[in-house]
């Protein structure tokens, strides 16, 4: 069985510094934003070239605390609109939601997953405060032209980083385009933890000074709370196992782009949509996700050739129970997306046979 993702074996690449990491902590006798957390903050916010980073206790926390700052700062109030993709995964609408603030849904590109620039600007009125791209399935979104719309209109720009860690556009990482960014290190992520964590990438010094007492009870001294805070810390193992695994990134990203491009180069049945190809580092990867019609019928021939694959994702949020004020929206181009996508394995520690059985097995695929 070709499995989806085999965090195992990803993880056993990393298994004795990992274990010596998790040794150094139950030895240190201090578990929680101590020295392992301020090592990794800053090789993150150096490996994504910018001034702050502030971990948090996972992926979500880091949308909902960078919002819930801006409203604190007087930079936001309820009611203000957040221009957000469609088909993103749901939590990047949830922190827009949980703020009291107004997800405005744009429709992305079919090419790339990402928000359509031309969409983008439609979408705009006087009641827009923040764009929140979300750089899907590890391709980082068109940031120079949303930065440029952003400054015209004097918008907050939040980039949704959980599935492009290390993607680059004109040299200039994800993470690092934005007036903040969120960071998910959930276990499959790029970068992940053995458990949940998240951080917040920013250059701005007040930001990141509210959010560090964001996180911990809206303190920055014990038992001193200036803000109705909350307790969203990234524990002192997470931050050392990330530390560790960190240090591995560019070189499994590059694997991964490996494997994409074996894909790319060598699929070549009719009935499939490839991804967009950029041979570029704007690309990690994250999941390689194909269109097909009928798509269970090929998810079944699939697992019946010992391949796994996933969804991401069968619903649009807009389509969900919990977003039933939003279910009279008409996104077509979304709804597309999540009828057809497949996302077929993809990881550092594919190998060789896997990579052809599955290329092979996908173009004897017939309709
Ligand atoms: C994983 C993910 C998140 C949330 O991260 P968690 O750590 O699971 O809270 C947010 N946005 C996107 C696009 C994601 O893929």
């Amino acid at each position: 069985m070709i499995k989806f993702l085999d965090l195992k074996a990803i993880n056993d690449v990393y298994k004795d510094e990992i274990l010596s990491a998790v040794t150094r902590v139950v030895d240190s006798g201090w578990y929680i934003t101590g020295q392992e957390l301020k090592k990794f903050e800053s090789e993150f916010s150096t490996y994504c070239g910018v001034k702050h980073c502030i971990g948090v206790a996972n992926g979500l926390d880091a949308l909902i605390l960078v919002l819930r700052a801006w409203k604190l700062l007087g930079m936001l109030s309820p009611g203000d609109e957040v221009i957000v993709p469609a088909n993103t995964y749901i939590a990047s609408i949830l922190a827009i939601t949980e703020n009291d603030l107004v997800p405005v849904l744009v429709e992305p590109s079919l090419s790339t997953y990402n928000l359509s620039i031309e969409n983008v600007k439609k979408a705009i009125t006087n009641k827009t405060r923040v764009i929140l791209p979300v750089h899907l399935y590890g391709l980082i979104s068109d940031m120079p032209a949303i930065m440029e719309i952003a400054k015209e209109h004097n918008i907050l720009v939040l980039e949704d980083c959980a599935q492009a860690h290390g993607s680059l556009i004109e040299n200039k990482r994800a993470g690092a385009w934005g007036d903040a960014a969120g960071f998910s290190f959930y276990p499959g992520k790029n970068l992940g933890a053995l458990g949940d964590a998240g951080a917040i990438t920013t250059n701005n010094d007040t930001l990141a000074t509210t959010l560090l007492a964001l996180r911990n009870y809206g303190s920055h001294k014990k038992y001193e709370n200036i803000y109705c805070g909350l307790n969203s810390r990234l524990d002192e193992m997470q931050a050392a196992i990330l530390s560790v695994k960190l240090s591995g990134l560019d070189e499994d990203n590059k694997k991964r782009r490996k494997v994409a491009i074996e894909f790319l180069s060598k699929i070549n049945n009719p009935a499939i949509i490839l991804p967009e190809f950029n041979p570029s580092e704007n690309h990690v990867w994250h999941l390689f996700v194909i269109r097909v019609e009928n798509r269970d019928k090929l998810i079944e021939y699939l697992s019946e050739y010992d391949i796994q694959t996933l969804v991401h994702y069968p619903t649009a949020p807009h389509k969900q129970e919990a977003y039933s004020s939003l279910q009279h929206l008409n996104l077509p181009v979304t709804e597309e997306i999540h009828r057809t996508v497949i996302s077929i394995p993809i990881s550092p520690v594919m190998q060789k046979h896997e990579i052809s059985h599955i290329v092979n097995v996908l173009n004897n695929y017939s309709v």
